[in-house]
């Protein structure tokens, strides 16, 4: 494998990146979340519609795209990559990816490989990624009740996922327990789920919704406010704020009476944009710069067209590209400003 100036991969061993990813507002990019598909087991209610139109495989970045876009944005200053989709397990060829982008963590800037799943597929491939370096994986779960889980996932089996965590844990992988907090759905079984998974010695972090992409509900019935749900779980529980940055959205605290961590990534009531590190590549090699906002740059086609000085030059667009902010609305009647899920641009 060549990087961008025809060297081995290897030639830009722990070298600082002659020009960093920093964006128009001073933020230095160096977390890259990488979709591989679009496609999954599962068909989260909050996620998906249930009959969702997936795209044609053909359209997918193949093995070595995905590979050839990370090693591009790794030569460009990027650390931490993150798996994710769709469901990322459900492709078939991502162990192979994972063990190549694993193998340059340490002879390149790569410092992680970790992702994002919902553990259905774990128990088959916990071991493989735990040997290719991966060190941690987030884990969907929005609710420990077997019928609520089928529901909210459309004919998921909780076992599976349990399973799953099961087999991450007995890995050695770190497990963090991700949950989207869902008015009426697990509004009232948080706290047994933050408890539950303290109780295992995992992080946990509550998402608030985002209006991402048409599903066959009103995001303003599933909207549940952090806000709300912190003020409840105080009713009882002591959140002490902790002053832990990962970079991340998340604004964590410890629950004294758990001892674990809980962490609150709240896009709606409390914009956390000013410290954002990271863009988000689609399986089909669409470069988002927000999460939240629309614009994009076809870094397949420039990879097809022009090879690897042409991703580099579509880097640089993306810094000058990348928005302050996100625009997020789930008030009664908005459509969403953001027409694709998040399935489709990677969560
Ligand atoms: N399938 C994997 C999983 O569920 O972990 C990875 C992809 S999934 C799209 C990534 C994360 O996005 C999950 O934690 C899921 O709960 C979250 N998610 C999906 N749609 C969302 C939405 N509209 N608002 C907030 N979080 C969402
Ligand atoms: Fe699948 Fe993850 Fe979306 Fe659920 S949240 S439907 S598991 S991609």
């Amino acid at each position: 494998m060549t990087g961008r100036t025809g060297k081995p991969v290897d030639a830009f061993a722990q070298t600082p990146p002659a020009r960093p990813l920093i964006d128009h507002f001073g933020r230095h990019i160096t977390y890259l979340r990488l979709s591989v598909t679009d496609r999954c087991d599962l068909r989260c209610v909050y996620c998906m519609k249930a009959r969702p139109e997936f795209l044609p495989k053909s359209e997918l970045l193949t093995l070595e795209e995905l590979t050839q876009l990370a090693d591009a944005f790794i030569a460009r200053g990027v650390s931490k990559i993150r798996v994710t989709g769709g469901e990322p397990l459900v492709r078939r060829d991502v162990m192979t990816l994972i063990e190549n982008l694993g193998a340059r963590i340490g002879s390149t800037g790569l410092e992680e490989v970790c992702l994002t799943t919902n553990a259905t597929q774990l128990p088959r491939f916990a071991g493989r990624l735990a040997a290719a370096g991966v060190k941690r994986v987030n884990i969907s779960l929005d609710t420990l009740d077997a019928a609520t889980f089928a529901r909210l996932t459309r004919g998921g089996k909780l076992a599976d996922t349990l399973a799953g965590i099961d087999a991450a844990d007995a890995a050695g992988l770190k497990v963090k327990i991700n949950t989207v907090a869902l008015k009426d759905d697990n509004e009232h079984s948080l706290r047994q789920l933050i408890a539950w998974a303290h109780g295992r010695g995992f992080d946990t972090t509550l998402i608030e919704i985002m209006p991402l992409g048409e599903v066959d509900a009103a995001r303003s019935d599933q909207f549940l406010s952090l806000a709300e749900v912190k003020a409840d779980l105080e009713q009882g529980w002591t959140l002490t704020p902790l002053s832990d940055k990962t970079g991340g959205p998340a604004r964590y605290h410890r629950v004294e009476e758990t001892g674990g961590r809980l962490g609150l990534i709240t896009p709606l009531t409390e914009n956390f944009c000013a410290g954002c590190n990271r863009v988000r590549l689609t399986c089909t090699g669409q470069l988002y710069m927000c999460l939240g906002r629309n614009g994009r740059l076809d870094l397949r086609a420039a990879l097809r067209e022009g090879g690897m000085d042409a991703v580099d030059a579509l880097l640089d667009e993306a810094m000058a590209l990348k928005p302050e902010a996100h625009d997020f609305d789930v008030s009664a009647g908005a459509s969403p400003e953001v027409g694709r899920t998040m399935a489709h641009t990677g969560g």
